[in-house]
């Protein structure tokens, strides 16, 4: 196999690659030209994967926005520079779905005249639209990857972007203030089970932020990295894809997944409530995707969310325990 670089390689994404060189943030700050420079000059591979990047759930977006620009801007404008000036011939962006113009408000109702009915999102839509108030510092900062490695293109290196919708897997992010959605459900449900166990009780009461009506496409870490394999082995070029699952939950949903999980790895034991705080933010309604160029393109097969989640679910509580 061609010689691979991971960048992020300690991250939720990059520390699931099985192949490749994985480094990390004690290897190189990216937000350092030179660090970078150095880091691919020295490693001077054929293909770089580029999944290092400054990342949260809805909260985190909302509360430190000039961190989130600051951050992903200057990694991606060090990283694809670099790239070029090193003529490294291969480069793959990992970006968001979170970065596309908000789609639908939360009556179900059109925001924008150029999205489909359904307000699927579309690689052609992402730089059309106004992002989601709560995350535009991370939107707008990460869209420039794509300008980037469409400059890059122009002078004729493969530089592409990959866009998955939320991702989830084992390296997560369980720290609740910062955390995506999976990850702080998971976290929650095992406290409150550790903490009802202490107090001899059998009920669990779940808080979960929002309405639990905003629908979401999820996508296992490790599926992820089978895609990146199966467009290196096969030299797939496509400029920019979402890549996701066809199947949405709505958050409501989502809990519920994750409480049946629990409850049979403790055998029933514990009745599991979720509590809707609707004060808490809800964020984009809508973030479902049109994954037409993905089902031309790719065949690696996509991992069920409730098998993900066992896999993590169960992995998770065994460090807990
Ligand atoms: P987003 O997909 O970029 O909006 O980010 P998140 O993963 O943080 O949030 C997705 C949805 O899950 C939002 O509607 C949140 O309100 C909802 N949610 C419910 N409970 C939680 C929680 O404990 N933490 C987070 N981060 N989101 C939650």
């Amino acid at each position: 196999m061609d010689k691979i670089l991971i960048l992020g390689g300690d991250g939720l994404l990059g520390s699931c690659f099985w192949l490749g060189k994985k480094v990390g943030r004690k290897d190189a700050d990216l937000t350092n030209y030179q660090e970078t420079y150095e880091l691919i000059k020295r490693e001077n591979p054929l293909w770089v994967v580029n999944c290092a990047g400054k990342v949260g759930g809805v909260k985190a977006n909302i509360e430190n926005k000039f961190d989130f620009f600051e951050k992903n801007i200057l990694i991606n404008l060090n990283v694809v520079k670099a790239c070029m000036e090193l003529k490294v011939p291969n480069l793959i962006s990992l970006l968001s779905t979170c970065i596309f113009p908000d789609t639908l408000n939360k009556n179900g109702d059109l925001i924008h005249q150029f999205v489909a009915t359904n307000g699927d999102l579309v690689e052609s839509h992402l730089h059309q639209g106004e992002p989601h108030e709560s995350n535009y510092a991370y939107a707008y900062s990460k869209r420039m990857t794509d300008i980037l490695s469409r400059i890059a293109r122009d002078k004729g290196f493969n530089y592409q972007c990959l866009i998955p919708t939320n991702l989830y897997g084992y390296n997560d992010n369980f720290d609740l203030d910062s955390s995506h959605v999976i990850p702080a459900l998971i976290r929650k449900v095992a406290d409150g089970i550790i903490e009802a166990k202490k107090q001899g009780k059998n009920v669990v009461d779940i808080e979960v932020w929002g309405t639990g009506n905003p629908i979401r496409q999820f996508l296992f870490a490790n599926d992820v990295v089978s895609m990146v394999f199966e467009i290196i082995d096969n030299d797939i070029r496509f400029g920019n894809m979402i890549i996701s699952d066809t199947k949405s939950y709505s958050i409501k949903q989502v809990i519920d997944v994750i409480i049946k999980i629990y409850q049979e790895l403790t055998n029933n034991e514990f009745t599991i409530l979720r509590n809707f705080n609707s004060s808490k933010p809800d964020g984009q309604y809508k973030k479902t995707t049109d994954t037409s160029k993905f089902s031309i393109l790719l065949d690696t097969p996509i991992t069920e969310l409730n098998e993900g989640l066992k896999l993590v679910i169960t992995e998770y509580w065994k460090s807990r325990n």
